[in-house]
């Protein structure tokens, strides 16, 4: 590293979100500085509650080797899924019939309606870069077919579908696994890339995730890996080191609607990132989520639906916690070039 490089920073600023970033890879410290500590969960089999799923609840969505199947309603046989998604025990929302809604002096309560379920693949020790692709393929028909099933009921606004793998990452469970909660709000994360979205659209008559696809294609920099139908990503502005997003090449606001084509080219580039993520990062911790239009019944077309993988690499200062301002100490560039070696 140069004296020029030392005293270097940039801001990048997020097409979508309109969030500024700060690239400062001089306070990259030591040689690896993304390689943190991680606190192992327990990964024994017999205290893993989806070996025998004897206390679970029954499942509202089983797969079998490609085939949905029925289960009966409790003490199904392991040997009789390999893709089940089985009601949260300690779920944040509740299905209820109505929505209770109500004041306590200036601020509004709202019951916390809605599913909260658990995704589980059959293998204890096997996460994504490990499964044979069909089965990684059999995860996405489940989040879609759970999606189109719970988008219809009435109160439902918003399906969120997200991953956390690892202590770090919020998870206190080994066995692989994810989840989908359905409610009635948006949550903020999402609100913001749909407002950044819409606005950028009715500035520019296009999308703004199809124009950043475009020149991320064209300029080469950025991409980790591309099949004809998605894009693996590492984004220009990104909220942390190694940050990636896969994105169909497509354009769709609707992740619902993804074609059968598209499933599995969306389950080989799942699992390239995340392989790649692995080797170049040594197993972290990370979250990954879907972005895409909500089931509130509004248009959304101008919307681009994606995924998000974000390694859980530091702790939040009171810069970032305080200002919303994320600092990355590797520059995308630099990462997916990182990634696509490994
Ligand atoms: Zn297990
Ligand atoms: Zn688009």
């Amino acid at each position: 590293m140069t004296d020029k490089e030392k005293k270097h920073s940039e801001l990048r600023l997020d097409l979508v979100s309109k969030d500024w970033v700060v690239i400062a890879t001089s306070r990259a410290r030591g040689k690896r500085p993304f390689e943190e500590r991680r606190i192992p969960l327990d990964d024994s089999l017999e205290k893993c509650p989806f070996e025998t799923m004897a206390k679970q609840e029954s499942p509202t969505l089983a797969y079998l080797h490609g085939e949905q199947v029925m289960l009966p309603q409790s003490g199904s046989s392991p040997k009789d899924w390999t893709t089940i998604s089985i009601p949260n025990k300690y779920p944040a929302f509740f299905p209820q019939k109505a929505l209770k809604t109500k004041l306590v002096g200036p601020y509004s309560v709202m019951q916390g309606v809605g599913y909260h379920e658990v995704i589980v693949t059959r293998h204890h020790r096997k996460e994504i870069p490990d499964l044979p692709l069909p089965l990684v393929k059999e995860l996405f028909d489940l989040y879609q077919k759970r999606y189109l099933e719970v988008m219809n009921v009435e109160l439902i606004n918003h399906i969120a579908i997200f991953k956390n793998k690892g202590f770090y990452a919020g998870a206190s469970l080994f066995h692989p696994h994810s989840q989908l909660i359905a409610n009635p709000v948006l949550d903020p994360d999402l609100r913001r890339s749909l407002n950044g979205s819409a606005s950028y659209y009715a500035e520019h008559a296009t999308c703004a995730h199809c124009v950043m696809l475009e020149w991320d294609l064209k300029d080469k920099k950025r991409v980790v890996f591309e099949n004809e139908r998605m894009a693996v990503i590492c984004p220009f502005a990104p909220r942390g080191i190694f940050e990636m997003r896969i994105i169909p090449k497509e354009h769709s606001a609707y992740f619902e609607w993804i074609t059968e084509e598209e499933k599995v080219a969306l389950a080989e580039a799942f699992q390239v990132a995340l392989r790649k993520l692995k080797k170049a990062m040594r197993d972290p911790d990370y979250n990954y989520f879907l972005h895409t239009a909500p089931a509130d019944r509004q248009k959304y077309d101008h919307y681009h639906w994606h995924w998000e993988i974000l390694p859980k690499t530091m702790n939040w200062g009171g810069f970032e916690v305080g200002t919303g301002i994320q600092i990355s100490t590797i520059a995308p560039e630099e990462a997916a070039g990182i990634l696509r070696k490994s």
